[in-house]
């Protein structure tokens, strides 16, 4: 069964690299990069989370916490993981459910 966000976020707020990074004046937030190229995104998501102990953890975190929110939401970086990036993972994740949930309508108008 998959981690709940609940026991996730223990993990990710206990352990999480970001948790423990001194920002410097003007230095910018590395996960919140002042880009929108995607390449540029992508390249900054795996410097920022580097190293990080719980990269997975943190990935399934936010995608659970994001599933819901309006595709507008889904930004920053995240489980080494621009927003864009994110946003096809959810894509993926509903259409399995929707796959699912079908086959188990199909099944269930069966008997
Ligand atoms: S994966 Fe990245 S965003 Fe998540 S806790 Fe680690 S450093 Fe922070």
């Amino acid at each position: 069964m998959a981690r709940q966000v609940r026991e996730l976020a223990g993990l990710v707020y206990e352990f999480g690299k970001c948790r423990s990074y001194v920002f410097e004046p003007d230095g910018g937030d590395p996960w919140f990069p002042g880009t929108e190229v995607p390449e540029d995104l992508e390249a900054q998501a795996g410097k920022a989370c580097a190293g990080c102990p719980v990269i997975a953890e943190c990935l399934e975190m936010t995608l659970q916490l994001e599933a819901e929110l309006p595709r507008q939401h889904v930004v920053g970086i995240f489980g080494a993981t621009p927003g864009h990036q994110r946003l096809r993972m959810l894509d993926v994740r509903r259409a399995q459910r929707e796959d699912e949930q079908a086959l188990v309508e199909a099944g269930g108008g069966a008997r």
